[in-house]
């Protein structure tokens, strides 16, 4: 299965699975969970090595074991697909894991470089080990590399490592949002598009849809485009109550049924309308490759 439902990319792509949890955003890693499943249904990939499993249920919450593994017959996916895709990359682990060895790290690289007709976006929370990789090999001008931010204090610690990365393109990913986040001083130059949302799942924590405002206009300020995915499973609403299906004054459903709070239709309207805005989505071939040489001119630039 490669199909995805997230909103930002068309599928998934995972040479590498596993991983080890590292911040509070990594409290109810859905890919942790997914791996369980994996596991449960006897995927290849996923079963136990040497009596190690790849995650298991600790203090009642599927986590991640720190057993991480290239998986080598998944490398070649991406030449399979003639359609140019946009990819996400290591939905089910971190490319930029401690425990990863450079050399398959760069193998996943350089599929991504050898595949130019696709567009991939790889998101890590470790995004100091992808600014060292990225001075010591030219990174893909096809991919993106994403750091994923929860709360004020991570932003500050991965935002700057992010900058650090030598990509054409990079994003932010601040999903589960778990607090209201400064952006200090990004810039357009610094990324393509921050990405927001709340955390989903059955033990989602609240998400107050005020930050995400906030997010939004703090964006509109910097130039930056803004894709709200969701609000999650516990939107926060500080409007007086209403009653009736939807708030009256801000348009919200009373009783946010989506479970990932991702139907815009129950969303504050001013916060509907949103798709994620990559730069190459929408353009012809002419356009695209115009584009494409005019970013490579800028990375050269900088
Ligand atoms: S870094 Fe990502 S994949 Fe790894 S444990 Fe945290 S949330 Fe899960
Ligand atoms: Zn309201």
């Amino acid at each position: 299965m490669t199909t995805t439902k997230i909103e930002w990319a068309d599928s998934v792509w995972n040479p590498i699975v596993g991983c080890t949890p590292i911040s509070p955003g990594c409290l109810n890693c859905y890919a942790a969970r997914q791996s369980m499943r994996m596991h449960r249904m006897g995927t290849r990939g996923y079963e136990p090595r040497d009596g190690v499993r790849i995650a298991e249920v600790r203090f009642g919450r599927p986590v991640f074991t720190g057993d991480v593994r290239f998986i080598e017959q998944a490398l070649k996916l991406p030449f399979t697909r003639r359609k140019p895709t946009t990819w996400f990359v290591n939905s089910m682990s971190d490319l930029w894991h401690e425990s990863l060895q450079r050399a398959h790290i760069n193998e996943v690289l350089n599929v991504i470089m050898d595949t130019p007709r696709h567009h991939y976006i790889a998101l890590t929370k470790r995004p100091r080990r992808a600014a060292e990789h990225s001075a010591e090999r030219e990174f893909p001008a096809n991919l993106c590399v994403g750091a994923s931010a929860e709360d004020q204090r991570t932003y500050r610690q991965r935002m700057p490592w992010l900058r650090g990365a030598q990509a054409r393109l990079r994003c932010l990913s601040l999903e589960p949002l778990l607090g209201p986040i400064d952006l200090l001083d990004l810039t357009a130059s610094d990324v393509c598009m921050v990405i927001a949302g709340g955390e989903s799942g059955p033990d989602a924590r609240p998400c107050d849809i005020n930050w995400l405002r906030s997010l939004r206009d703090q964006c509109a300020e910097r130039g930056i485009p803004y894709f709200c995915k969701q609000l999650g499973r516990r939107p926060v609403h500080d409007c007086p109550p209403s009653t009736g299906l939807s708030c009256l004054r801000c348009g919200m459903a009373t009783r946010v049924r989506d479970p990932k709070g991702a139907n815009q239709a129950e969303w504050p309207t001013d916060l509907r309308g949103h798709r994620p805005p990559w730069p190459w989505v929408d353009m012809d071939e002419t356009d695209h490759q115009e584009w494409l040489r005019e970013s490579e001119r800028k990375m050269d630039q900088d």
